[in-house]
């Protein structure tokens, strides 16, 4: 740069620097620029032109010969960690500091925020191996050494979804940015696969639906195509904009029918540059066979990636296994990381294979639908002190003070198991008998109506519900509708929640919610004994599991706060993987890659 042009543009840092605002300004015609979300404070980068080919790169002026420095793929200024370390270490001064000070102000910087996240992936050897907590764990760890941390999996198979400010994302990508203490986003979890059953899954990319996709189009051609690119741009921001990431793998990475064209274990991997640990859970048996032939079906290429193994879930004393650890680690040449035991948590389960009824009791029954979502809906009733039981025999909820009907992928399907297995009869026998609640899919099943005219659940056009409350519902779009809301019920008590669904539900009842904006939401029959609502997690905070235990006649033995329960929960876990991992030998395998 030439210098009467350099001092003009260090008479705009200077202003940037003194004034210093951070944070994204969505008031500028160009943003964002680089992305969303972005700290604006340094639009006018102190470090230009830094040459780090990491970075920028030379191009040529349009038109031109010459060439210039360009900063559009540099995200690292715009991390706002990174803009106000600049803020506190670049001097006021008149004149532009020279090369070699400006250079070590970057170096002091980047030792803080690297300009490119080093990654750690956690495979599992089997689904249910734990991969998703221990990732939630490590998540927590990092974050607790200061680290700016993310979740990231490039593919999750999952009808547990959360609504966040851009769309929809697994649940368990979710729990992990909690523990991560960071912002949700859509790119931490960029496919979303949710089985609608018959081989077929509603494809939610970057939080939006995309399409209903049978398995073998899925995995024939979106995945070797769009879907290599959707993940890689998923982890090319990821990794610009944090310092580690945390990848999570989905079942085995040995399935070596899909190893052409997956995208959640070794093709992730191998995107990411990832050194992974392959997790075994203990509970299943069998579990040094579980490690030994998952990392010897690996092809040598993604061999080289395992640089550990967790044994998972241990009850009791994990001397016995010393002798067995020896072997498997002078056979495969890998070592064994750690073993950690079992621990009871709360935190909310990835798969419905792990649902999981209380012990005792059968204060609320829930139907088990074939196709139930978001059945951690329930996790705050059990943490209360209420028994819970998911039941698939309709004479079950004939002792329950409570039924509810929780959410489903498929409204029509689910319905018609329902008639089919007798839960529609027993259901209005039990009718004003005791408090039914439906949510979301139980919502519209609770109703006297469902209409499907564009086909999109499905072949039936039109099905009759239960007819508990005045309402009927039509799917006539694709659009979904995912957000978070806030509101109150009758007596002013707060609610939150969050809705995941297609349809509109038209009500002619009195509604249970009034939400933040002055809409109605739900509904509530006459003799206030059936109650319907679109809201996922409408029993995370007490008031309305106050509303709903009273009406029921239950009593909880236990105040409970979900929230800081989760939290304390991921703090025992991330202390666990403390108590039981060398964190230097993690870090070590970072440093050193793959
Ligand atoms: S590439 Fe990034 S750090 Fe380098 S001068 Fe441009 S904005 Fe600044």
């Amino acid at each position: 740069m030439d210098e009467d042009l350099l001092k003009k543009y260090w008479a705009v840092v200077k202003t940037e620097l003194e004034t210093f605002k951070p944070g994204p300004n969505e008031d500028c015609n160009y943003y964002p620029c680089h992305f969303k979300g972005q700290d604006c404070a340094y639009c006018y980068c102190p470090f230009y032109p830094c040459m780090d080919q990491r970075l920028g790169k030379m191009v040529h002026k349009e038109g031109d010969d010459e060439e210039v420095w360009s900063c559009q793929d540099c995200y690292w200024t715009h991390r706002s960690d990174v803009a106000k370390l600049i803020s506190e270490n670049f001097p006021f001064s008149e004149e532009p500091p020279a090369d070699e000070i400006r250079a070590e102000i970057k170096k002091k910087i980047e030792e803080k925020c690297p300009v490119s996240a080093k990654p750690l992936m956690i495979l599992g050897t089997t689904s249910g191996a734990g991969k998703s907590i221990i990732a939630s764990a490590f998540c927590r760890v990092f974050s607790d050494m200061g680290y700016n941390v993310a979740p990231f999996k490039s593919q999750n198979m999952s009808l547990n979804s959360m609504a966040i400010s851009d769309g929809e994302i697994a649940r368990a990508q979710y729990l992990q940015a909690i523990a991560a203490r960071t912002d949700p986003e859509v790119s931490m979890n960029p496919i979303l696969l949710k089985p609608q059953g018959d081989d077929v899954s509603q494809v939610v990319v970057n939080g939006s639906v995309y399409k209903n996709m049978p398995v073998s189009e899925y995995y024939e051609n979106f995945t070797v195509n769009e879907g290599i690119n959707i993940v890689t741009n998923a982890w090319e921001y990821l990794r610009r904009t944090r310092d580690i990431v945390v990848i999570e793998g989905a079942g085995s990475p040995a399935e070596i029918n899909l190893s052409e064209c997956e995208l959640s274990n070794m093709k992730a991997a191998e995107i990411a540059n990832a050194p992974c640990i392959l997790v075994v859970n203990m509970i299943r048996g069998g579990a040094f066979a579980y490690a030994y032939g998952t990392i010897t079906l690996l092809s040598p290429a993604h061999r080289k990636h395992i640089k550990g193994i967790i044994f998972n879930n241990m009850y009791g004393s994990a001397d016995c296994l010393d002798s067995g650890i020896k072997k498997l680690e002078s056979m495969l040449g890998i070592p064994v990381l750690g073993v950690i035991p079992h621990i009871e948590h709360a935190l909310p389960e990835e798969d419905s294979q792990d649902l999981k009824s209380s012990k005792d009791g059968n204060d609320i029954a829930i139907v088990h639908l074939p196709r139930i979502s978001n059945f951690t809906d329930f996790d705050a009733l059990s943490l209360s002190g209420v028994s819970v039981k998911f039941v698939r025999q309709p004479n079950e909820l004939r002792t329950a003070r409570a039924i509810v009907i929780p959410g489903t992928k498929n409204t029509f399907a689910d319905m018609a198991w329902m008639k089919e297995n007798g839960f529609f009869e027993t259901l209005k026998e039990l009718r004003g008998k005791v408090p039914i609640l439906g949510i979301c899919g139980g919502y519209q099943i609770l109703g006297k109506s469902i209409y499907d005219t564009e086909g999109i659940e499905g072949d039936v056009k039109a099905a009759e519900g239960l007819g508990f409350l005045d309402v009927s519902t039509v799917f006539d779009t694709t659009d979904k509708k995912t957000v978070q809301v806030c509101g109150c019920l009758e007596n002013g008590e707060e609610i939150r929640g969050y809705e995941i669904h297609m349809g509109k539900t038209e009500s002619h009842e009195k509604p249970l919610i009034t939400l933040d904006d002055g809409s109605p939401e739900g509904s509530i029959s006459p003799d206030g004994m059936v109650i319907g609502t679109y809201l996922h997690g409408i029993f995370d905070l007490p008031p309305f599991r106050d509303y709903f235990l009273e009406k029921s006649s239950i009593t909880s033995s236990e105040e409970v706060d979900y929230d800081a329960e989760v939290d304390k929960d991921l703090d025992l876990m991330a202390e666990t993987l403390r108590s039981n991992i060398d964190m230097k030998v993690i870090m070590k395998i970072m440093e050193d890659g793959v």
